[in-house]
């Protein structure tokens, strides 16, 4: 496993685990790797949308530059737009605001056989909102076990969730935001907050260590991706996505069965009840 699964109330510390590596895995070999499991993963979601006996959430975390958008839209390259959609969480607005601060979330979470991705999601109100002390400890603390308790509410109606923090080493971040300036073509995403935010960088590592600590479960577990390579953080989430969802193809396969011989034998009735024409190949095999 190229992701690290945060085991529920472990202890993380970030500082450990290195941004950069690769597992020894070469850029080639990695990018090879990642095609074959993209369009695996675009299968995987077909089954499930067919079967449409669970959904999937996928939330994706990271600091400014981390690739959120661009992790979105590489893992699931393959996977029908029909079946998907991706959610972005902004500043809240003023309705949202008036409302309790997973009622917008709540709202874009997926229904029986979709997939949904968020860029930000529930997690900014632990992590923005404390690091500026956008409301008091005594709120943004009691969130942990709120956040908690919603993914277990959707674990139970049978949204498989999993969580990716994008970690990128600070150093990374200050290359990929340099980058912007310099290239026309990723100017429009420069944003001075961005820099300034930068200044907040051991806070907001303290606060997504608590993250992991506090919200990382068996039925809504986190995983840590090592994404200075953006081909490595493709190859990671990828390989996570199919080794999550592949344990439940069996159960679809077979509910997608019973629903064939259902169907089957719905048609066969009322071709006996000669509503349905025969089937001419049948006929003409007899
Ligand atoms: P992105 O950086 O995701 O590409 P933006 O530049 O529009 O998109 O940034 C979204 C901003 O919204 C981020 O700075 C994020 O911290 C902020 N945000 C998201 N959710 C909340 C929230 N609940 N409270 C305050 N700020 C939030």
């Amino acid at each position: 496993m190229h992701a690290i699964r945060i085991k529920p109330g472990s202890k993380v510390n970030l500082g450990s685990i290195k941004p950069s590596q690769t597992d020894g895995l070469d850029e080639k070999a990695g990018r090879e790797i990642y095609t074959k499991q993209a369009a695996e993963l675009g299968e995987l979601c077909d089954l499930m949308s067919a079967a449409a006996t669970h959904s999937v959430l996928v939330i994706v975390q990271g600091m400014d530059t981390a690739g959120k958008d661009g992790a979105i839209r590489d893992v699931f390259a393959r996977v029908n737009p029909a079946h998907s959609r991706a959610e972005a969480f902004k500043v809240p607005s003023t309705t949202e605001l008036a409302h309790d601060f997973l009622w917008r979330v709540h709202q874009k979470t997926p229904e029986l056989g979709q997939l949904s991705m968020f860029n930000r999601s529930q997690y900014e109100d632990v992590l923005v909102v404390r690091v500026h002390k956008l409301v008091p400890k005594s709120v943004w603390r009691g969130r942990y076990e709120l956040i908690n308790a919603f993914e277990r509410n959707l674990s139970m109606n049978n949204t498989i969730i999993v969580k990716f923090f994008l970690h990128i080493s600070e150093a990374e971040q200050q290359e990929r935001l340099l980058d912007r300036e310099e290239d026309p073509l990723k100017s429009w995403k420069l944003a001075t907050g961005d820099w300034l935010e930068r200044q907040h960088w051991s806070e907001y590592q303290k606060a997504y260590e608590d993250v992991l600590d506090k919200c990382s479960t068996d039925v809504a577990p986190w995983y840590v991706v090592p994404a200075d390579h953006k081909w490595f953080r493709n190859v990671a989430m990828t390989e996570t996505m199919i080794d999550v969802l592949k344990p439940y193809t069996k159960g679809w396969r077979a509910h997608l069965n019973e629903q064939s011989k259902m169907r089957l034998a719905e048609l066969a009735e009322a071709r006996d009840q000669g509503l349905v024409p025969r089937n001419p190949r049948k006929t003409s095999k007899k």
